[in-house]
This record gives C-alpha cells, sequence and structure tokens, in this order.
C-alpha cells in the first residue's frame, strides 16, 4: 500500500455536492482507503476569468501504482461530466495526484509530486490541514512551511455549517 494526497477541484455545477460525490466514488474503488479529508475552501482562479472553485485535498492508502491511479482518477472526472475545453479554464470537476509517497517521477502524461505543489495557496492550504508534515521532495520542505511561503489571500474556508 501507498500514501498518496489528491487534489479535488470544481468550478461548474454544485461544486460542493460534485466534490463530495467525487469522493464517495474514489472510495468505492477497491484498493482505496481515505485516510483523511481537508475542508472545503471557495478558491479565486487562476487562468482565464470564470468562476470561482471549491478545492480540497485527500489522503488516501492505495494499492495502485501512480498510472493506474490517474486512469481511475480520469474515469471519475468523466463520469461527472468533465469536458476538457481551454486550458485551466472551468471544470466540473479536477483530480490531481499531489504526492505519491516520497515519489519523484516524471513521464509525459504524469509528473510527481504535481507540477504546480508549490505555489498553488489553493492545494497547499487544505493540504497543510491533513499532512502538515509531509515532505515535499522537490523542495524537500514540509507541507505545513510551504503553505506559509504562498499568498493565501484568495483561499477562504468554507463554513460547514453553510454547507445544506
Ligand atoms: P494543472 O496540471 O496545472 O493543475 P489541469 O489540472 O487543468 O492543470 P488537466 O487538463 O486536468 O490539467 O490535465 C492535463 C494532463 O496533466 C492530464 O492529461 C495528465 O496526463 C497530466 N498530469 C501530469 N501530472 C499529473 C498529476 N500529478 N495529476 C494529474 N494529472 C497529471
Ligand atoms: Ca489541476
Ligand atoms: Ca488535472
Amino acid at each position: 500500500m501507498a500514501k498518496c494526497a489528491l487534489a479535488l477541484g470544481s468550478n461548474l455545477g454544485n461544486s460542493l455536492d460534485t466534490a463530495a460525490n467525487a469522493l464517495k466514488a474514489l472510495t468505492n474503488i477497491p484498493g482505496v482507503d481515505l485516510i483523511a479529508t481537508s475542508s472545503w475552501y471557495q478558491t479565486k482562479p487562476v487562468g482565464p476569468p470564470q468562476p470561482d472553485y471549491v478545492n480540497g485535498c485527500v489522503v488516501l492508502q492505495v494499492q495502485q501504482n501512480p498510472e493506474e491511479l490517474l486512469t481511475i482518477l480520469q474515469a471519475i472526472e468523466l463520469q461527472f461530466g468533465r469536458v476538457r475545453t481551454e486550458k485551466w479554464g472551468a471544470r466540473t470537476l479536477d483530480l490531481d495526484i499531489l504526492l505519491y509517497e516520497d515519489l519523484v517521477m516524471q513521464t509525459p502524461n504524469l509528473t510527481i509530486p504535481h507540477t504546480h505543489l508549490r505555489e498553488r495557496a489553493f492545494v497547499l492550504v487544505p493540504l497543510a490541514e491533513i499532512a502538515p508534515n509531509w515532505i515535499e521532495p522537490v523542495s524537500k520542505k514540509a507541507i505545513a512551511q510551504l503553505a506559509k511561503e504562498v499568498d493565501c489571500t484568495g483561499v477562504k474556508l468554507i463554513d460547514p455549517n453553510d454547507i445544506s
């Protein structure tokens, strides 16, 4: 079994529902165990003008290797109606692999740690909630430290009491 961290994002449709349902779909997959779930955050988009995002992170134990995991994530994205349009454009669901143990790898379709992990507050803030001491293997810094080094002003905690 390997420990990995994923990012979930959505900014089309009912994003909170989508994120919660995607999480259920993920944990229903044999060989995937949920270890920790962050809060959900409302975040300002990067890229073309588009609605705010809902973002969150999870830590999983998985039997799958990184390539198998990516295939599963892409199938779940499709299941939730993701259509690929412009780069960094709006989407119903985005599932990214952030970390996989202390693995560093780069193939044409998979980069681990995720290329933008170290600079994205909308990923580092939720991840720091559930994996503050995980050492990001490229910078060799803890996630909590990386979260301190980015501008977090566009990342707002969603009050669970506001979620119907
Ligand atoms: P970003 O990668 O900047 O977050 P994005 O999530 O919008 O952008 P996508 O269109 O979802 O990008 O994915 C483009 C490709 O990224 C995927 O087809 C996949 O092969 C590749 N990819 C590389 N590394 C990863 C990773 N760690 N997790 C998920 N996809 C990855
Ligand atoms: Ca992404
Ligand atoms: Ca993606």
